[in-house]
């Protein structure tokens, strides 16, 4: 067994004589064949394997960003948000309207009241007339 050089596991089978060999089965196919083989011969990928890997893993981390479709908490309007924000809750307008104005004077325990009680606004609004109807959003309150 030999370590693979992109992965790093410990998964190539050929034997060490066949020297050339660097990559395991998988990432020989779905990395090397997939994307790289009409720009670089296997030595010239073995020798900048690693700027390679690291523009890879920008290319990766991209392709995930775009994935996530949400529903908001508060409004229930989809929205879209990256990995790196998959924790959110809220579309960006019901965050800025009703979270923003709290943000650093409230607790998250306090925040997490706020975004209930506005919930229950809305869906109070929403009951009486069903207005579906983006003007809403703008005009209520202050
Ligand atoms: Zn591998
Ligand atoms: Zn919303």
């Amino acid at each position: 067994m030999r370590t693979c050089q992109w992965c790093q596991l410990d998964t190539i089978k050929e034997p060490t004589s066949v020297s050339w060999v660097f990559l395991c089965n998988k990432c020989y196919h779905t990395i090397y064949v997939d994307y790289y083989r009409s720009i670089f011969t296997p030595e010239e990928f073995r020798k900048n394997i690693d700027v390679v890997k690291a523009i890879h893993e920008i290319h990766e981390k991209k392709k995930n960003e775009i994935e996530l479709n949400k529903e908001c908490y508060i409004c229930t309007k989809g929205f879209t948000c990256t990995t790196e924000n998959k924790y959110k809750t809220l579309c960006n307008d019901c965050y800025k309207k009703y979270c923003l104005p709290f943000r650093g004077k409230a607790t998250a325990a306090e925040m997490a009241d706020i975004i209930k009680q506005a919930k229950k606004m809305r869906e109070a609004t929403f009951s009486t007339n069903l207005p579906n109807d983006e003007s809403v959003d703008t005009g209520n309150q202050e």
